[in-house]
């Protein structure tokens, strides 16, 4: 698998989602894989600190878990989300379904059971280890040395690799000692929003408060609450504010104002119709959470040579809007494994894997900040819900012809440019449609006019 045909030895910065995933591919593979993670084992428990805790699993998160055969033993960890469920206050709930298929829905698990899912599984290949407690921190990107220390106690030692894998996350330190430099591009774009977590917690008999097979959206034009279902019958919701205040826009509360019980309270219960009743000790709740960003970062090279690579958030981190960033980091995965095994561990092998992610990647990060105003704007849009209930129509219609973004996106492993600019074209088709309806109404309204008056 090296040019001089070794075995290769791998070593993987980061024992995430996407770290674990591409030992176990490459561990299948016969490579000797090293993952280094700086936090504990997550199968010892207790949530990652800052991590959102639950994610959203689509078609191309369950690929890329079928392909190393995990997906069908999960079902006890997973909640399937059939549709949206829209909370707006004085309105009953509202249910828009993902899709017009019984298989197309998504699935909520939480992040640390996932992710200890992927371990053990890695674990089971006879050439992966996993080192807890070591932070990648120095790196020679041409000779092809690791160097670790251990948190709080300063110990060292440093490791040699034909390939180094950063799959280190958004702030990634492998793509930091990669660039360092060279002429790179990269780009980070904070939103200015954040979010905070709470939890509708389960009725004391541990029925739901809430229909449990949905995504939960309460939309406001003042702010955003999404909640993924957990298999204890509790949802987390993510509450999404602006971080600071606007002078432009007064009445718009920041996590910066909103600052005492009373206006938290007084702010959800006008915004959020039933939020407070599902989540009785909000106040509490809500001061308890630190505040988190969110961060999209494009970046190129995603490769050094035939020495270094990167996957996951660590080359495009995304706002979590399209449910997509692990799917994705996932997709990498896959491509990357493919892409060794065809080339074996070279240039050709890495520059080839970004070549196929990069475009598709950029693509999504755009999709994913649009989903920010779909969730928060258009989901209360009367136009906008009639023009998706079309989408769908004509795809329940002509289901090879006419295909919604969102199936695209979530149901199937179309790559996101092309699904994009299949998404354009039949909104073009849409909008020209609804024009010459509207035309062809008023010609035959006014014909039917004139023929009254004789
Ligand atoms: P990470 O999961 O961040 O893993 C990186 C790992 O590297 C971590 O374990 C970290 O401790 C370790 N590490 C970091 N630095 C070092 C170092 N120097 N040395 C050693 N180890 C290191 N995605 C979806 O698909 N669906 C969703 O519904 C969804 N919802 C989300 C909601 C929110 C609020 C957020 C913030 C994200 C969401 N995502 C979702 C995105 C998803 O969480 C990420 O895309 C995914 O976790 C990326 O996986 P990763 O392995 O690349 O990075």
């Amino acid at each position: 698998t090296t040019p001089d045909g070794r075995l290769g030895r791998v070593a993987v910065v980061g024992a995430g989602l996407a770290g674990s995933l591409l030992a176990v591919l490459l561990g299948r593979r016969g490579f000797a894989v090293d993952v280094f993670e700086r936090r504990g084992d997550p199968r010892a428990g207790g949530e990652a600190e800052g991590r959102s805790i639950n994610l959203g699993i689509s078609a191309r998160g369950i690929r890329a878990l079928r392909a190393v055969g995990l997906w069908d033993g999960m079902a006890p960890s997973l909640v399937p989300m059939r549709g949206r469920v829209i909370h707006q206050p004085g309105a009953p709930l509202r249910f828009q379904p993902y899709g017009t298929r019984p298989e197309e829905i998504l699935h909520s698990i939480r992040r640390n059971e996932l992710n200890a899912v992927l371990v053990d599984r890695a674990e089971k290949e006879p050439a992966v280890r996993f080192h807890f407690g070591w932070r990648g921190s120095e790196l020679d990107r041409d000779g092809g040395r690791l160097t670790l220390t251990k948190p709080g106690t300063g110990e060292r030692r440093t490791v040699e690799a034909d390939l180094i894998i950063g799959a280190d996350g958004a702030f990634s330190e492998v793509r930091q000692l990669m660039h360092r430099g060279l002429p790179v591009n990269y780009r980070q774009d904070f939103l200015d929003w954040g979010y905070r977590e709470l939890t509708i917690r389960s009725n004391p008999d541990g029925s739901a408060r809430t229909p449990i097979e949905a995504l939960h959206v309460w939309p406001s034009r003042r702010g955003l609450v999404v909640a993924h279902p957990n298999t204890d019958n509790s949802l987390t919701c993510t509450v999404l504010l602006p971080h600071h205040d606007d002078p432009q826009r007064p009445d718009q509360p920041s996590f910066d104002s909103l600052t005492t019980e009373a206006a938290v309270a007084s702010f959800f219960a006008t915004e959020f119709g039933d939020l407070p009743e599902l989540v009785p000790d909000l106040a509490d709740q809500y001061f308890a959470h630190p505040v988190s960003q969110l961060v999209t970062i494009r970046t190129a090279p995603w490769h050094h040579r035939d020495r270094v690579v990167l996957v996951g958030d660590a080359c495009h981190a995304i706002y979590p809007f399209y449910g997509q960033g692990m799917n994705s980091a996932f997709e990498d995965c896959l491509v990357l494994d493919d892409c060794l095994a065809r080339y074996g561990v070279s240039e050709t092998a890495l520059a080839t894997y970004q070549q196929s992610r990069k475009p598709h990647t950029d693509v999504l990060a755009d999709l994913a900040t649009d989903n920010f105003i779909e969730l928060r704007d258009r989901v209360r849009n009367p136009l906008h819900m009639l023009r998706a209930q079309a989408d769908l129509a004509l795809h329940r219609l002509a289901p090879q012809l006419w295909q919604p973004l969102y199936r695209m996106v979530s149901h199937t492993a179309i790559p996101y440019a092309d699904a994009l600019r299949r998404a354009q074209r039949q909104d073009r088709l849409l909008t020209w449609g609804a024009a010459a309806a509207t035309v062809g109404t008023a010609l035959v309204a006014r014909a039917a006019w004139r023929r009254r008056r004789g």
